[in-house]
């Protein structure tokens, strides 16, 4: 068996400790003579894993009491809509437009009400974060949206904006438990897993009481609801029980690695390695501002495309994979989630000198 170095932006890498206690459970759970795929979701043995899993998250991101925690599916991609659905009381909204996946935010809450774009960062391929100090925030928004982090072009809010009062609403798909989070300064918070937490087909929502509503829009799914959800405890219909049971795992993982802030610690300490050699290198160069550095996506170019396509494929031939950018960045992009090791991203630094050096000879 060789495991190789997976940089993917998603579907990405999991903790080999999970992926091995699952292939051990695999045949059998627990003495319940099936898989997790076989069960039921009404089962006494889903109750227990999905209500592990839900407290674990609260342990971890400290979710205040007056939150619900809900497991969807359809991707990031359904919250979309989901949250104007949900949220547009005035049918007014305000976006921060920090890369395309904000951007599809934004087109998508058009469909469903007046759907501003207050800042931007396009002007510059979307390269740093807008100041968010003083926005022109509409008095009737019913929301301000984010991306929180942005995993296509590599920037992170490290300061939240100024919402001025309203409630926020944020993607945090490719950061979700990479740090701590203060739940309280949202109104709601959502991720698809496949980025930094499990396999693809959950999305966790952490949704405040009071935005969990009966008056959405006229024409908002059942499905969509989240009050639908939240009144099941997630089990309105079938849920994805095989990825909410990887999840809980993967929570139970990062418990055992000390919690977020401990993650915070070691994924600072990673990301260093990578852009403190970028910073020195001659031949690479990180793409975007240094204060809006993100801590899970590291975007670089060498400026020679040739260059950046040969490095991709000898990088792939040395067991360092899915290093290719984004088309609309290109060159290079290193996600470095939760679960790569230390020893990844220091196979890739040693990688990336042994090119360089090979260049300059
Ligand atoms: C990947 C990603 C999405 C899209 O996720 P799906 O689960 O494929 O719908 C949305 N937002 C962000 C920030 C992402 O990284």
């Amino acid at each position: 068996m060789a495991r190789v170095y997976n940089f993917s932006a998603g579907p990405a890498v999991l903790p080999e400790e999970v992926l091995k206690e699952a292939a051990a459970e695999m045949l059998d759970y627990r003495g319940c003579g099936m898989s997790v795929m076989e069960i039921s979701h009404r089962s006494s043995v889903f109750d227990t894993i999905i209500g592990e899993a839900e407290e674990d998250l609260r342990t971890l991101l400290a979710v205040p009491s007056n939150y619900k925690v809900l497991f969807l599916q359809g991707g990031a991609y359904q919250q979309f809509a989901a949250v104007p659905m949900n949220l547009m009381k005035n049918r007014v909204a305000d976006y921060i437009v920090t890369g395309q996946w904000a951007k599809k935010a934004w087109k998508e809450a058009a469909k469903y009400g007046k759907a501003n774009c207050i800042a931007s960062s396009e002007d510059k391929t979307f390269s740093y974060i807008p100041d968010g100090s003083d926005l022109p925030v509409s008095p009737e928004a019913d929301y301000v949206y984010i991306c929180e982090n942005n995993t296509i072009y590599g920037t992170k809010y490290h300061t939240l904006p100024n919402t001025k009062g309203k409630d926020l609403v944020a993607d945090v798909s490719s950061c979700f438990l990479s740090e701590p989070m203060e739940v309280s300064r949202y109104g709601v918070i959502y991720g698809g897993v496949q980025k930094n937490i499990g396999p693809a087909g959950v999305v966790i929502a952490i949704v405040r009481d009071d935005l969990i509503r009966e008056d959405v829009l006229p024409g908002t799914p059942t499905m969509l609801a989240y009050k639908t959800q939240a009144d099941a405890g997630s089990l309105f219909n079938t849920p994805p029980v095989y990825g909410i049971y990887i999840c809980g795992k993967v929570f139970k993982w990062l418990k055992a690695q000390g919690g977020l802030a401990a993650m915070k610690k070691r994924n600072e300490e990673k990301a260093a390695l990578l852009y403190d050699f970028l910073d020195a290198s001659r031949l690479f160069q990180g793409t975007v501002v240094k204060e809006d550095r993100s801590l899970m996506n590291v975007p670089f170019v060498t400026g020679d495309k040739e260059l950046d396509a040969a490095f991709v494929k000898e990088a792939a031939a040395a067991g360092l994979v899915n290093l290719k950018g984004h088309r609309s960045v290109g060159g290079m992009r290193a996600s470095i989630y939760n679960a790569m090791p230390r020893a990844g991203v220091e196979a890739l630094v040693a990688f990336m000198k042994e090119f360089e050096a090979a260049r300059r000879r």
